[in-house]
């Protein structure tokens, strides 16, 4: 186990109406160093490590990478600057928050039909959850209506106990503009209605769904495609249009209630097991407003039990009448991807780390992973 260890301290944010619950679980786990690599290096490197994890699976795939959303093939020419018919793709969409975390590699079209499909959406919830609760510098976009027809256009946020409103003068008319500064200097009085789009509520989980399933990839590689309860997922993401229900949850993790910097945190897939034994992947992504430190996205783990634990957890969280009587353990996985030469191994890590957290809690707290034989 290279890099450092960390411990830390993590009550979990229920829904409201079951915050009675909170409990506190510990996490530990290792950071890999890296050197900083050119883009094209980074392309090469992941496309050599992917299409050899490819490979195991399908041992036509040994000189080509598949997509790990549409899985259609690509040879070594297409991350050549040229054509970027693959490309590197952020874990999380750097718009939302955060650095955009690790990277992984896409085909383009996947990425960018995500990215203008659901990432922009996601994004706009970001901005405007920021810009009403006054956190970082998010701001967004809107019309204000004046009485007698005249419309503005302007950036508003939170600010300093109200609200803040800049004219953006690409979209204002300014015989408008001169209308109002007129009227505001001799009233000193305004008022007026505001456009406000809300996010559509199909679009932005799609976004998250998506960055938790490049997580997952990114750590377990082609095994969480073929054995990991995945292909729901990729049903979602390849869709042209959005779906009605997106079957998947988060918890809110609540600020101050992590002893390590936060983004130590991110980003890497841990496993969850609820105080009833229930199972489930796991892995933290920035905040969804300021209050909160980190948002957890849970998934469903390897094999056909992990899915039932997985719609059980959901069910529960999903019927907030019902207590979930539940805490997470959060045991840490080891970073790294399948190794070419180590078939099933997320699989078998997986059965392992079911089999040590069902051992009293006190022991399965903590644990410390060994290479798997
Ligand atoms: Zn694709």
């Amino acid at each position: 186990m290279g890099g450092k260890s960390l411990k830390i301290a993590v009550p979990i944010e229920w829904p409201a109406k079951l915050r009675e619950n909170d409990r506190t679980a510990s996490l530990r786990f290792a950071m890999p160093k890296r050197a900083k690599e050119k883009p094209s290096e980074k392309r090469r490197r992941l496309f050599k490590l992917y299409s050899a994890n490819a490979a195991i699976f399908a041992p036509e795939y040994s000189q080509y990478c598949p997509c790990p959303i549409c899985l259609s093939g690509f040879g070594e020419r297409a991350i050549e600057a040229d054509t970027l018919l693959m490309d590197i793709a952020h874990v999380f969409p750097k718009s939302c928050g955060g650095n955009g975390g690790p990277k992984v590699l896409t085909c383009k079209q996947c990425n960018s039909r995500i990215g203008r499909e659901y990432d922009s959406e996601f994004a706009y919830d970001s901005k405007l959850v920021a810009a009403l609760d006054g956190s970082g510098n998010g701001c967004v976009a809107t019309r204000i209506r004046l009485p007698g027809g005249t419309s503005i256009g302007t950036e508003f946020r939170k600010q300093n106990g109200g609200f803040r409103f800049d004219l953006i003068p690409k979209q204002t008319n300014p015989v408008e503009r001169d209308r109002l500064i007129k009227s505001l200097r001799e009233t000193g009085d305004l008022s007026f209605t505001m456009d406000l789009r809300t996010p559509d509520p199909k679009r932005y989980p799609v976004s998250l769904l998506h960055s938790a399933y490049l997580a997952m990839y990114r750590y377990f590689g082609f095994e969480y495609l073929v054995t990991g309860n995945s292909e729901w997922i990729r049903d979602i993401l390849v869709r042209e249009d959005a779906p009605d229900d997106v079957p998947f949850f988060t918890l809110d993790v609540p600020k101050g209630c992590i002893s390590v910097a936060r983004n130590d945190l991110l980003y890497t897939p841990f496993l969850a097991t609820s105080e009833s034994g229930l199972h489930a992947l796991a892995v933290a992504f920035p905040a969804a407003n300021k209050e909160m430190e980190t948002r957890i996205v849970l998934l469903p783990g390897f094999g056909k039990e992990a899915m039932h634990d997985y719609e059980k957890l959901r069910m529960g969280w999903e019927n907030s009448q019902q207590r979930i009587g539940a805490i997470f353990e959060f045991h840490p996985l080891e970073p790294r991807l399948v190794d070419p030469k180590c078939q099933w191994f997320g699989n078998n890590l997986w059965r392992r780390l079911v089999a040590q957290s069902r051992e009293p809690s006190s022991k399965a707290r903590g644990i410390r992973m060994e290479p798997s034989a």
